[in-house]
């Protein structure tokens, strides 16, 4: 391990430099999308046990407030800046992420690996029947990809639902419980799991069946797919409202 003025940098097998931006206490790993699928399908190699997470503006702030959705989400292999509330604190804190590695992009640009490297994927979460409809146009979307399994997120006991991933063989898990349920799931369960890698993807299938509408290119070009989603479901203002103290939060780090 390196250490730098913006970070601590790690080197990965192939020489590659990975650092990672201080936001609030999280290091963030400062990739590109296609280096963000790069090392996680590294991360398959070693027979391990990994886990990557997405947190966006809002569980970085939770992270600040309660410590064990920090540790949850510190201790990942892979931390990806999902949205544009934490490329936008890296920029005031001067020490600017590559780009947007948005949650729901990673999961389905990962897909095409997947099927070269022959692993099979597990879908976990949303709504009953969702991620079936997901597993379908993932497979449109990849071609060859062997979808191994998939359960609703509404369950109460987790033991089944492991044996059953388990049973499965799968090599990556996708766990889209939402945040930060999801991170806790994930920490708590990861070495009774087979699956070499776990991902955090909140409500990623819900986007990919279209079940929640992604917002326009016009609105994510112009970052501001969170108010998009504010119009589409207001009764996630309360949770939005994390953002504006999320920067004021970023503002006093930089001070400090
Ligand atoms: N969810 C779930 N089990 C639960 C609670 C939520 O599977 O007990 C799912 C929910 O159906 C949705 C996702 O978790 O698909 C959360 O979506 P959201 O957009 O809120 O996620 P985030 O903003 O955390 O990415």
């Amino acid at each position: 391990m390196l250490c730098s003025r913006r970070g601590v940098q790690r080197k990965m097998k192939d020489g590659f430099l990975m650092e990672r931006i201080d936001i609030l206490g999280v290091g963030i790993d400062n990739v590109t999308m296609e280096e963000a699928v790069e090392r996680a399908m590294e991360l398959l190699t070693d027979g391990k046990r990994h886990y990557v997470v997405t947190p966006n503006a809002e569980i970085l702030y939770e992270c600040g407030r309660d410590a064990a959705v920090m540790e949850a989400v510190k201790n990942a292999d892979l931390i990806l800046p999902d949205g544009a509330g934490v490329v936008l604190a890296s920029k005031i804190l001067g020490t600017p992420l590559k780009e947007k590695v948005a949650g729901v992009e990673f999961a389905v640009n990962i897909l095409p690996k997947l099927v070269e490297a022959k692993k099979k994927l597990y879908l976990l979460g949303s709504k009953p029947g969702i991620a079936e409809r997901a597993a379908i146009k993932m497979r449109e979307l990849a071609p060859g990809l062997e979808i191994c399994g998939t359960h609703d997120g509404y369950f109460k006991d987790d033991t089944p639902v492991i044996e059953e991933i388990n049973r499965s063989g799968a090599d990556v898990l996708y766990v889209c419980l939402g945040a930060p349920r999801q991170e806790f799931w994930i920490r708590q369960n990861i070495e009774s799991l087979c699956a070499g890698l776990c991902v955090g993807l909140g409500g990623t299938l819900d986007s990919i069946t279209g079940e929640v509408k992604r917002a326009p290119k016009i609105f994510i070009k112009l970052n501001l797919e969170w108010f998009y989603r504010l119009i589409k479901q207001p009764s996630r203002l309360g949770r939005m409202m994390r953002l504006p103290k999320f920067l004021m939060q970023v503002f006093k780090y930089k001070r400090k």
